[in-house]
């Protein structure tokens, strides 16, 4: 009944959102939008060029060209000579249904979907309008799939999204919607609410995913912090359930990212074949070896570390199973980040925004710079490290003739300051301009 009203809910912004593009498909807008920028900062290479003018035709980036291009009369101009312009940001892990909040545990049991639909919309404005362009989402109720599609068709405005919908699980694991549940209200939830056991059921979620609208696997490969269970870094998956999944996967295309702090968790989801590691709290040196032999990606979310553990310690902000695990765990993040880094693992940006107020995603480069990467190698990996992992390499993640014109700007030199990423100040996506 409740997707039924999302469904209605839906249909009505469909609606209105069809009035009101008619009218300017026939207004004379300028066809072309010249940039012209102080400091470009392309995404190519390392090099910042000075006095340069982005050429904008309708969604793309259609050149680059040195010198403030002049305009003809059809031109529309934006001055951005006193900014350094970057290409959109990227982020390899977000959850656009929700948000920390002291209590928040109790949503699931007092939230309709259409609550957090509009909480969604809300959180994807923000994620753009901080210069992230495109994100990742990696696991909510499936709502992320129908506010990837909102957004695809204009309805509402945020960052492009390639979403999971759900989360797979085994049952009681970090994601199994029923933890924490009483026994009556828990159930025995299956392969369609994401929770797995055998083989079997793991290709049935995948399939199942797809059948939803999903882009990519997600699996939570050992416990995690915020879940209402004991156990925040054991196993959770046994190695054929995993290589189901991965196999399963790439039938339909997927990559699979997998949440995991625990060593052993990691390193059966790497043997298995999954694209990223996500947080990676615990990997040890034969995880580190593995990481390198496979070429899998480290996404490390170093805020959310940072959030949880800032937030356990306010009495009565997370469950009391929760409070200890984030106090064990999210500390730890950073420190791991930087023997992966020094160790010479792949790394991808990505911040798990929701665990944290969203908005603040580009923090996690100030930490990555605290933590011993250089600021244009924490840069890069938000553009184009992390547009070849999503399969968009061609489209997105640098400034360059035939890409989507996702573009920002900010004040100062980010590799300077990186805290400047902090302040965007001009977003486009798609050819439009939103700040
Ligand atoms: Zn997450």
């Amino acid at each position: 009944m409740s997707r039924h009203y999302l469904s209605l809910l839906l249909g009505l912004y469909l609606g209105t959102s069809t009035l009101v593009a008619q009218p300017t498909a026939t207004t004379n807008a300028p066809t072309r939008t010249l940039l012209h920028c102080g400091t470009l900062f392309a995404g190519t290479g390392n090099d910042l060029q000075r006095e340069m003018t982005i050429v904008v035709e309708g969604n793309k980036i259609a050149a680059v060209q040195r010198g403030y291009a002049t305009p003809t009369s059809q031109d529309r101009v934006i001055d951005l000579k006193n900014k350094t312009v970057l290409p959109g940001l990227i982020d390899m892990h977000v959850h656009m249904e929700t948000e920390t909040r002291r209590g928040g545990a109790s949503d699931r049991f007092t939230q309709n979907v259409p609550d957090m639909a509009f909480q969604a919309a809300k959180y994807a404005k923000t994620t753009l309008m901080a210069g992230f362009t495109t994100v990742r989402d990696l696991g909510g109720t499936g709502i992320n799939v129908a506010l990837r599609n909102a957004i695809n068709r204009g309805i509402t405005d945020g960052p492009r999204i390639l979403t999971v919908g759900k989360s797979i699980a085994t049952t009681g694991g970090h994601a199994d919607p029923t933890n924490g549940f009483r026994r009556d209200l828990m159930g025995d939830p299956g392969p369609m609410d994401g929770v797995i056991n055998g083989p079997d059921e793991a290709r049935k979620a995948v399939r199942q995913r797809y059948k939803e609208g999903a882009d990519l696997i997600k699996i939570t490969a050992t416990g995690g912090v915020l879940s209402n269970a004991k156990d925040g870094q054991g196993p959770q998956f046994n190695d054929e359930e995993l290589k189901a999944i991965v196999e399963t996967a790439k039938d339909y295309g997927y990559a699979v990212a997998a949440h995991a702090h625990g060593a052993e968790g990691i390193k059966r989801a790497i043997r298995a074949g999954v694209q990223t590691i996500e947080h990676g709290t615990y990997m040890d040196d034969e995880a580190i070896a593995l990481f390198k032999k496979y070429g899998t990606y480290f996404v490390p979310t170093i805020i959310a570390g940072k959030t949880v553990a800032d937030s356990a310690r306010m009495f009565g902000y997370y469950p009391a199973l929760v409070t200890p695990k984030a106090l064990a765990i999210g500390p730890k993040i950073q420190a791991t980040f930087a023997k992966a880094y020094k160790a010479g693992v792949n790394i991808a940006f990505g911040t798990d925004a929701g665990v944290y107020v969203h908005g603040y995603n580009a923090k996690e480069f100030e930490y990555m710079v605290e933590a011993g990467m250089p600021p244009v190698e924490a840069i890069r990996t938000a553009l184009m490290t992390n547009a070849k992992l999503l399969g968009m390499d061609t489209q997105i993640g640098s400034i360059e003739a035939g890409k989507f014109a996702d573009i920002i700007a900010v004040d100062e030199n980010p590799i300077q300051n990186i805290k400047t990423l902090q302040s965007v100040r001009f977003v486009m996506k798609d050819g439009k301009q939103y700040k």
